[in-house]
């Protein structure tokens, strides 16, 4: 569909919420007895936004990345993506395990880790995985910023990496996935296109290694966008980041169905 570079352009949803702000504004000009009936109507349709900008797969806010394109999918491609790191302590035993592995992997970095640790952050550049924006400090309230406070997530993050690293990030992922319907324009205006991802873990809250495990495999098919965390990462029983448990099996797994890794940004090049 629209590939959401240089130029926004609405989701059919947006539009009609946007027809609907206007046609209210047009009732209550005419009577203004109808205000209530069309305050509710606005209050529904803003439960409705906040609502769909929760759901991290959905695309009723813009274009929204799920899935590798069928062509990837066609080839046997799944993407790895890695996120809220760099992280000290875990991301140079994930970046070991991907190199004994010979799989690239997309790193959705925060500004602030990358500011914490930018050897690590180039160092992901240096072995060839991706590094794309994943804002500039992840705030929680990341789907409740106006236009101001996205752009400068979303900028700052793009900058940070740029110059620490000299990467270009070409992809933006919302802290946990939520987001509103300023974020595409903020996006499209960056030349960002949204990827979220086709199966998560839930690594950063689940000790038990094999649920994660569970989670990202069952059902795994060509074409599939894995979500793992090496910042933030819950720590097994034993103490062990559950990213590092996990990764070996994960690409063990991968590669025993005759599937392989690819960066996004090389499935959508
Ligand atoms: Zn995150």
């Amino acid at each position: 569909m629209a590939s959401g570079l240089g130029r926004w352009f609405p989701s059919a949803f947006t539009k009609a919420s946007a027809a609907f702000h206007g046609a209210a504004a047009v009732a209550l000009a005419w009577d203004s007895s109808l205000l209530p009936i069309v305050v509710s109507g606005l209050v529904a349709n803003h439960l409705i936004l906040s609502t769909v900008g929760l759901v991290p797969r959905g695309s009723l806010l813009g274009p929204n990345i799920t899935r590798l394109p069928d062509a990837a999918a066609a080839l046997g491609h799944v993407a790895l993506t890695i996120d809220d790191g760099p992280d000290a302590a875990v991301t140079p035993a994930v970046l070991e395990i991907l190199d004994r592995y010979k799989v690239r992997a997309t790193f959705f970095a925060i500004g602030s880790q990358i500011l914490a640790a930018p050897e690590l952050a180039r160092e992901i550049v240096r072995r060839g995985h991706g590094l794309e924006n994943h804002s500039a400090t992840h705030p929680h309230h990341f789907s409740l910023l106006g236009v101001r406070g996205m752009t400068n997530e979303v900028a700052n993050g793009q900058r940070v990496i740029r110059e620490v690293t000299g990467f270009e990030s070409r992809f933006f992922r919302a802290p946990a996935g939520l987001r509103n319907p300023l974020l595409q324009p903020v996006l499209s205006s960056m030349g960002l296109r949204l990827a979220s991802w086709t199966r998560r873990g839930f690594d950063t809250v689940e000790r038990d290694p094999s649920r994660v495990r569970g989670r990202l495999l069952d059902g795994l098919a060509a074409g599939d966008i894995i979500l793992l965390h090496d910042g933030a990462a819950a720590r097994t029983r034993s103490g062990q980041p559950v990213i590092l448990e996990v990764l070996p099996s994960v690409l063990d797994t991968i590669a025993a169905r005759g599937l392989s890794t690819v960066t996004l940004r090389e499935a959508f090049s």
